[in-house]
């Protein structure tokens, strides 16, 4: 078992699409996209901004 684990929440990263990316594409191995929030350098779920207008 070679598994690598999100560093925020703990969620196993066994699957290379799990991984957040840099906005230079670069994966980033240590969180996951859901903790990190923005995949390719943009964010794809700004909810978090609608929420206080
Ligand atoms: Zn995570």
């Amino acid at each position: 078992m070679n598994h690598n684990f999100c560093q925020s929440c703990g969620m196993p990263l066994n699957a290379t699409s799990l991984y957040g990316s840099e906005q230079n594409g670069v994966k980033n191995e240590e969180y996951c996209i859901y903790c990190y929030c923005y995949e390719n350098g943009q964010f794809k779920q700004p909810f978090f901004l609608l929420l206080f207008f």
